[in-house]
């Protein structure tokens, strides 16, 4: 199982530091799952001096899609691998309001991260409207081909690296309100489908769930079927839950 921490614009090094030594700590519980923490661009040389030889995998919540030059506040794919990154977080739904970023956007992004060697995890997923409206799957179907636009360009063959789908409905992120198991194992089928289908490609592709999970949910979670994983913010920030939602995977 894939196992993701999403802080966002949470921690300073004082609790980060706090929070990595408890991961640490418990390290044993990391054999079977992948477990990568994403903190603020601001902690990542940190937490990486924390993290670099244990199983703890480091990530970014965003990247440029330009390599260099005048982009103020920006920060690039190389800049991320040089702070010790193996993963990358892009479009995720707090970006996509937040910052007005769009799947073209994203699919730029894509084309930077993925052939420099990042794993690099893609967020889509439906608001309320959309669920009530049932043109849920509708509007996953063109964040998929949109984000992904530049699917074609990147050369599974020659990369150790994944690409993983986070599917996040946003009226369950931060709300506590849970997809059902029938949404999820529905969603992430749909997903992997779509994507052999429409990009004509045997490769699979992961998906992970993302949206209050925690670590009363997590168990049933991981039980369905097309569930390769979780995406995890506020459980995450605290040690506790994030090591029993790692012990539940296993
Ligand atoms: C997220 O930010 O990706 C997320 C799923 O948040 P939460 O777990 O707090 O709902």
């Amino acid at each position: 199982m894939i196992i993701a921490a999403n802080w966002k614009m949470n921690c300073l090094k004082k609790e980060s530091t706090i929070l990595v030594n408890e991961l640490i700590k418990a390290e044993n519980l990391f054999k079977t799952s992948e477990v990568i923490i994403f903190p603020s661009f601001s902690l990542l040389s940190h937490v990486y001096s924390k993290i670099h030889s244990s199983n703890i995998k480091l990530g970014a919540q965003d990247c440029s899609f330009f390599d260099h030059g005048a982009f103020t506040g920006q920060v690039s794919v190389e800049m991320i691998i040089d702070a010790g990154c193996e993963y990358v977080i892009l479009g995720h739904s707090e970006r996509r309001i937040i910052c007005n970023e769009t799947s073209e956007d994203i699919s730029k992004k894509l084309l930077k991260s993925f052939p420099l060697g990042l794993n690099t995890i893609i967020c889509i997923g439906e608001n309320l409207q959309d669920r009530e409206d049932k043109t849920y799957l509708s509007v996953l179907k063109n964040q998929i081909k949109l984000s992904l636009s530049n699917f074609d360009k990147l050369d599974f063959n020659f990369s150790n690296n994944k690409l993983i789908i986070a599917y996040e409905p946003i009226w369950a992120i931060g709300t506590g309100k849970v997809a059902t198991e029938q949404n999820i194992n529905e969603v992430h089928g749909f997903i992997k489908s779509f994507i052999k289908d429409y990009f004509k490609t045997k490769i699979n592709i992961p998906v992970i769930y993302g949206g209050s999970v925690n670590e009363d949910n997590s168990k049933d979670i991981f039980k369905i079927d097309n569930v390769d994983g979780v995406l995890i913010g506020g459980a995450s920030l605290k040690s506790r839950s994030f090591l029993k939602i790692i012990e539940n995977s296993t």
